[in-house]
């Protein structure tokens, strides 16, 4: 089973329109939604989780891509500044991903970015501020 985290960001003239729904009903995937929302602008966005074949996944966002929509992968969103970070733990308590979690019996903290959904609890939830957003994609999850 082929699963990804993708990000996609739905034109205004789209953002009505059930493509997501698509992705089950006509390429036999997977989807859960894992962050959503309307941009300023009126643009649509969502963080999904999709799993199925391979050749299924790459059809179905192929599909999306033909709609207009913006697909990219989510895992690249949020980084860890490692030089920041003290293992204190606060932030796995917030995760809902299991993207950052407790490895025992070292009590360091784990970060795996391919099961981030992007929804930034753990940003606001770290005292040293270690979990940052790059950047370039702000505006997007604003
Ligand atoms: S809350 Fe911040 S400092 Fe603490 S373990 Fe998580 S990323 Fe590191
Ligand atoms: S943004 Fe932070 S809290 Fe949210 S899923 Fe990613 S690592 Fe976990």
């Amino acid at each position: 089973m082929y699963s990804k985290i993708l990000k996609l960001r739905f034109p205004v003239t789209e953002v009505q329109k059930p493509l997501v729904c698509k992705l089950a009903l006509e390429y036999g995937l997977m989807f859960n939604i894992l962050n959503a929302g309307i941009l300023p602008r009126k643009e649509g966005f969502m963080v999904l989780e999709v799993s199925g074949s391979k050749k299924s996944y790459k059809e179905g966002v192929n599909y999306l891509k033909r709609q207009g929509v913006d697909v990219q992968n989510a895992s690249q969103e949020i980084k860890r500044n490692e030089k920041k970070c003290t293992h204190c733990g606060s932030c796995t308590a917030v995760c809902p991903t299991g993207a950052l979690s407790v490895k025992r019996p070292e009590m360091v903290v784990e970060f795996d970015q391919q099961k981030c959904s992007v929804c930034k609890l753990c940003v606001t939830a770290c005292p040293p501020r270690a979990m940052e957003v790059r950047p370039t994609k702000q505006l997007f999850f604003k």
